[in-house]
């Protein structure tokens, strides 16, 4: 299967991972829509939360973990946003799970 973030994952792009755990990678998104905007992926591929099954049940807490450090590392105390976009509706383009971690500007509500 021909998927980037399994790329960006397996280390084969080059990308500068700004996080690293058993099951997750992070690095900066290549069009940044805030001054801090990381995605955040599990190594094993899943297209989206659809595909979650029992053997990922430590992931979202790895997910958690990751969002927590990846905050303090970039000094986000003011806040921040998580997004997951799932189909087409919601505008997924990559379709291997990631996590958008926003902030370092107001960010409005509601989303588009
Ligand atoms: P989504 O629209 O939710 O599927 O988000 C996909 C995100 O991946 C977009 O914000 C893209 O800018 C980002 N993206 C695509 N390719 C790369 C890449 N090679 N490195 C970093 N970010 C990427
Ligand atoms: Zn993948």
């Amino acid at each position: 299967m021909d998927c980037i973030f399994c790329k960006i994952a397996n280390k084969e792009l080059g990308t500068e991972l700004v996080y690293e755990s058993g099951s997750v990678v992070a690095f900066h998104d290549i069009n940044p829509q805030a001054p801090v905007h990381i995605l955040i992926i599990p190594k094993r591929h899943l297209a989206d939360l659809g595909e979650i099954s029992p053997e990922d049940e430590s992931l979202l807490y790895e997910i958690g973990v990751a969002v927590k450090e990846l905050a303090a590392k970039y000094q986000l105390k003011d806040g921040y946003r998580l997004v997951t976009n799932c189909g087409p509706a919601a505008g997924q383009t990559v379709q291997h799970l990631h996590f958008h971690l926003l902030g370092g500007r107001e960010l409005g509500w509601p989303p588009g």
